[in-house]
């Protein structure tokens, strides 16, 4: 697949600031950010809810179906808490955002999730389950683990990504 801009995954655990920093990033760059959460619920792609988990049962064939489409041409900032349901191919980098538990601990209980729900995800940012599965999944080469605790680290972040962006553009015109 032949792209003349490049594909960004945003990873992490829920709360560690994914979809902020995808839509600043997306804007800054002028590349579209799709919120796999929302495709998922607005086309459909998933086979009902896991009432135990909160979640949806992801229909993995269908989700991939559907983006196909969205990212073969690249520009794309795709915002999703999980890594492994995607081709790789489709990602030239793969950034995992990582929050410290007690900044998520406030940000989930200011969400609303239940106590179980909460805890489930902070044990998931403990136990590092996202960055092993993005280093699992995809070249280690490509994945990056930030900060993602503050304002200042949501701006550096935005930053090094732009910086990232120019630099593959110059490399692959
Ligand atoms: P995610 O999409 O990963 O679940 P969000 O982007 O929705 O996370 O962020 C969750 C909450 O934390 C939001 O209120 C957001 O404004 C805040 N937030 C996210 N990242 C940062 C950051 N780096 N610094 C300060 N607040 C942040
Ligand atoms: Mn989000």
């Amino acid at each position: 697949m032949e792209r003349t801009r490049p594909n960004i995954l945003l990873t992490g655990t829920p709360g560690t600031g994914k979809t902020s920093t995808s839509e600043e990033l997306a804007e800054k760059l002028g590349f579209k950010h799709l919120n796999v959460s929302e495709i998922v619920k607005s086309h459909n792609c998933h086979e009902g809810r896991d009432e135990e988990f909160d979640t949806y049962i992801l229909d993995d064939d269908k989700l991939i179906d559907t983006m196909e489409p969205m990212v073969e041409s690249g520009g794309c900032v795709v915002d999703f808490h999980t890594c492994d349901v995607f081709p790789e191919r489709w990602f030239d980098l793969v950034l995992v955002l990582r929050a410290n538990t007690d900044v998520l601990f406030d940000r989930l209980t200011e969400r609303g999730y239940s106590d179980k729900k909460r805890n489930e995800n902070m044990e998931s940012e403990i136990m590092q389950v996202v960055v092993e599965e993005a280093r699992e999944s995809y070249a280690e080469e490509i994945v990056h683990e930030v900060q993602s605790n503050t304002v200042e680290d949501m701006d550096s972040n935005v930053e090094r990504m732009v910086s990232w962006v120019a630099a593959w553009q110059a490399n692959n015109a």
